[in-house]
């Protein structure tokens, strides 16, 4: 087997162009060829992760199995290539300085300059081999954040640049540009792509291929400019062309080859014809839905589509799987209270109260489960969906006026969610909540035995409270079912309720593993009582 190959997308002109999807469907391509690949997202700001980030700044923090606190982009790798990313999937420019200054403080370089060139090059370049090491894939992806210019950008094109020296042909640049329409003049325009590559030219890389993100097609001559401008050839201008849904863009890069000059550049065999009928058939139910429901998403980052990236693809799938259109309508749990819940949230066919930290919105949260819970709708809480359940049911159901959570007010005298108990004595933030995938036992007899099908199952956290266990016994009686357990810990991991038609909170993020391969069962559960909510 030959060695592993090394694919470089880069991005110019625009930020949000893409690049995550484009590097996503290159890697669905060339693994229905039979190749094993992996992604890489290389991000050029200082945090270590984007854990500490705000979603308004950088959408939705995506958290893998080894419970790395990511990228969203890391999200569209394991959807798209149904294989899960790790922590080495994810690094960041304060990740590489963090290792190097580490070194340097324990005498690693002992007499030497430590500098930006080679050592922080040297670095990123080793976390780009580390992926390839071992031969374990034939591919390996890397994506990296940002645009070409940017100052912040600079160390990793400088290590592309390094590695491509080095390594030659086994290695490929593929640059993803803008070629926009204006329409005054009627007209698509190279003058920014060839300006973007001239960027990448004077920091010395010559790109093999160039995607260009349109919203008309690109006729011969356009691709025969850019290529002539751009030192391509002209089957190397891939056009992107904006598509209905991000799930088409695999099969728009097969029609444009970018599989086949990607194979080509790296010298390696064509592989089988690429084997995609299970995602075509996924894509015709996509776009063939039989029904449609309303699904309510309560949040207070609704404006951002990205905050809440994975529950949008999670009910994506979801509603392929039922054959159904899923219209999510995102609403600000800050304008929900007890007067207005009754005319914002009618119409509705379920009801999904999102994750977060902190208390803005969450009284609104708290009146949508009452309403949810009320009326018989098909509810799912996630995390903190899921801790607003219980102090809904605490308070309204239970009589415990000011049951809380000790996140909002840690002075209640009813706090059935609680801090956990390992979590007491973490100061820092960044990275020290409990993270990725744990172990939960279901019981038989139950709402979420029914749609796991199995009592044990292994599901994503990212969370520092918990359900207090001291009001177990009172909730249990009551109707509100501990469901999952984490045997372990003894720490509740699902609730659900008796008398309710399909009413589960989870205290995990279901949404991080629901791939087009496989929908995640509790959405696709959800969205079928919301089916049947809605025919009722
Ligand atoms: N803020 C809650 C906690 O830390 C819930 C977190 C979440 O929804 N991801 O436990």
């Amino acid at each position: 087997m030959p060695s592993t190959k090394y694919v470089f997308v880069t991005g110019g002109v625009a930020s949000s162009l893409g690049k995550g999807i484009i590097s996503a469907s290159l890697a669905k391509l060339l693994q229905a060829r039979g190749f094993s690949v992996t992604i890489q997202k290389l991000d050029p700001y200082i945090n270590i992760d984007p854990g500490t980030l705000n979603p308004y700044e950088h959408g939705e923090c995506y958290v893998t199995e080894d419970g790395a606190e990511t990228d969203l982009d890391l999200g569209h790798y394991e959807r798209y290539l149904n294989v899960p990313t790790s922590q080495a999937n994810n690094v960041t420019t304060g990740r590489i300085y963090q290792e190097v200054i580490f070194r340097e403080r324990r005498g690693d370089y002992l007499g030497e300059t430590v500098q930006v060139i080679p050592h922080i090059t040297d670095e990123i370049k080793r976390r780009i081999k580390l992926l390839g090491s071992e031969n374990k894939f034939d591919f390996v992806i890397t994506e990296i954040g940002g645009t070409v210019g940017d100052i912040e950008s600079l160390p990793y094109i400088e290590a592309v640049r390094q590695m491509r020296w080095e390594i030659g042909t086994d290695c490929v640049v593929v640059h993803l540009t803008l070629v926009p329409f204006l329409a005054a003049a009627g007209e698509l325009k190279t003058k920014p792509t060839q300006h973007s590559v001239k960027t990448l030219l004077e920091q010395g890389v010559q790109p093999d291929i160039i995607v260009c993100r349109t919203e008309k097609h690109l006729n011969e001559n356009l691709r025969n400019k850019i290529a002539l401008f751009c030192n391509v050839n002209p089957t190397a201008v891939i056009e992107s062309i904006d598509a209905e849904s991000i799930y088409d863009v695999p099969l728009l890069m097969l029609d444009e080859k970018l599989d086949v000059e990607v194979l080509e550049k790296t010298r390696m065999p064509m592989g089988n014809t690429p084997e995609l009928s299970k995602w075509e058939e996924f894509l015709f139910r996509l776009k063939h839905p039989e029904k449609q429901v309303v699904i309510g998403l309560i949040g207070k980052y609704v404006e951002l589509k990205d905050a809440y990236k994975s529950i949008h693809e999670s009910f994506v799938h979801a509603g392929a799987s039922n054959h159904c259109k899923v219209i999510v309508k995102a609403l600000h749990s800050e304008s929900i209270t007890h007067a207005t819940a009754g005319d914002i949230l009618k119409g509705l066919d379920g009801i999904l109260v999102a994750p977060g930290f902190g208390s803005r919105g969450i009284e609104g949260k708290i009146e949508a489960i009452r309403y949810a819970r009320e009326n018989q709708i098909p509810f799912l809480g996630i995390c903190l969906g899921m801790q607003c359940a219980v102090i809904e049911f605490g308070r309204n159901v239970l009589g415990l006026k000011d049951a809380h959570s000790t996140e909002m007010d840690p002075d209640t005298t009813n706090p059935v969610i609680d801090i956990m108990e390992g979590q007491k004595s973490v100061s820092g933030k960044g990275g020290t909540m409990r993270l990725g995938a744990y172990p939960c036992t279901i019981s038989e007899n139950s709402r979420a035995f029914d749609v796991y099908g199995t009592p044990d199952i292994r599901e994503r956290h990212r969370h520092r409270y918990e359900f207090n266990n001291a009001y177990l016994d009172l909730y249990q009686k009551a109707g509100m079912k501990a469901s999952g357990i984490n045997t372990k810990d003894n720490l509740v991991e699902i609730v659900e309720l008796s008398s309710h038609p399909w009413f589960i909170g989870i205290q995990f993020h279901p949404e991080y593993k629901s791939t087009v391969a496989n929908p995640h069962p509790l959405f696709v559960n959800f969205v079928k009582a919301a089916i049947t909510y809605s025919e009722k």
